[in-house]
């Protein structure tokens, strides 16, 4: 039999384990602290627990069963992980900050591979594999905590997989984030291609993370080219889901645009994209198209290009941030995580 994997207990299963162990359950709440507020790496580091009690823990349980296979660094200091699951399977993870402000983000992924195929993603490429558990979600930042002894502020779910795809794990991890970990929902951002049906449903959740929607075209015509998701829930159905949205939260929305040289970054499609967006509360993402081997040749557009496609949005009231590309040396920037191993 393996060890117990203390990581996946809630503390009050963690209780329940102290208690069947014989040991008192106030045992427990130091170990859930341990575990994950103060980034023990190994039942040594848990100085208040005694050590008879820590030679028991050592023998038969274990923190956590996901490890860091790779760890890759950036010259923007941008942190890759590579993380590798019980079954052997992996997937990647983003350390990163966002803007310059006092955050320390954790990008985490929520499927190995993934099933919606959009032309620009290197994601999608080495087909799917599975969805992700919970606690396999939650892990990666767990795991990137005990790594780095540093408390991670905020999470964002833009790594490899649909987050909406997986829907009863992301919900639960997200529970896990906000009780576990104590990040705030107001911290979470969960980035969804667009899954209509989900999208309701998540408007009705307890906890509803920031929504960010990746638009990447201002019509149906652009957006079936480059998302086959389009074909399924087309744009409009997608604008209704997002005004809906926004009434039922009260919150805004994050608008995800892909620059693509020539086939989206227009002056035609920024005009239509304003109008778009007109009757959606929401701010605009631009992140230039970071470049993934593929079979289109798409290109990135030019720093002028870009600058004018954000003017002709800023004017029509909406606030604008082009997305500082982070990590692209190391491959791990958006869309070109493909949770290779080598
Ligand atoms: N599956 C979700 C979340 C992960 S992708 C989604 O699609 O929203 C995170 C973001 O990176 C999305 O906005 C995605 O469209 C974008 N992205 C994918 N490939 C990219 C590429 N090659 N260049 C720039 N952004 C990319
Ligand atoms: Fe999947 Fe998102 Fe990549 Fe599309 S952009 S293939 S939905 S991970």
């Amino acid at each position: 039999m393996g060890k117990t994997v203390l990581a996946k207990f809630s503390k009050e299963q963690l209780r329940d384990f102290i208690a069947q162990n014989n040991e008192q359950k106030f045992r427990a709440d130091q170990i859930f602290s341990w575990i994950w507020a103060k980034n023990a790496k190994s039942f040594d580091d848990m100085t208040d627990i005694k050590k008879e009690f820590r030679e028991f823990l050592k023998e038969n349980c274990e923190i956590i069963d996901v490890k860091i296979k790779k760890r890759q660094i950036s010259k923007d200091s941008t942190v890759k992980y590579l993380v590798q699951f019980s079954d052997g399977l992996c997937a990647e993870c983003v350390l990163m900050r966002f803007d310059n402000r006092s955050n320390l983000s954790m990008c985490v992924s929520t499927q190995v591979g993934c099933k919606m195929g959009c032309k620009f993603c290197a994601t999608g490429k080495n087909g799917f594999k599975r969805n992700l558990l919970a606690y396999e979600i939650v892990s990666q930042i767990l795991l990137a905590q005990i790594d780095t002894g540093l408390k991670i502020t905020n999470v964002v779910f833009m790594g490899q997989g649909e987050p909406l795809d997986n829907y009863e794990n992301v919900i639960q991890a997200l529970e896990l984030i906000n009780k576990n970990l104590q990040i705030s929902i107001r911290r979470i951002t969960l980035s969804t291609s667009g899954i209509v049906d989900k999208i309701y449903d998540l408007s009705k959740q307890e906890l509803v993370p920031t929504l960010a929607i990746s638009l990447h075209a201002p019509n149906h015509k652009i957006r079936e080219l480059i998302m086959p998701i389009e074909k399924k829930y087309d744009i409009l159905s997608l604008k209704k889901a997002l005004c809906d949205f926004c009434l039922a939260t009260k919150d805004r929305v994050t608008i995800e645009y892909i620059l693509i040289s020539g086939l989206n970054d227009t002056k035609e499609c920024a005009q239509e994209l304003c109008e778009f967006l007109k009757d959606i509360k929401c701010n605009i993402n631009l992140i230039p198209y970071n470049p993934v081997s593929d079979e289109n040749n798409f290109k990135k557009p030019s720093k002028y290009d870009m600058m004018k496609f954000k003017y002709i949005l800023e004017a029509s009231g909406k606030k604008v941030t082009i997305r500082l590309e982070r990590g692209a040396d190391i491959d791990a920037a958006c869309g070109q995580l493909a949770g290779k191993a080598d």
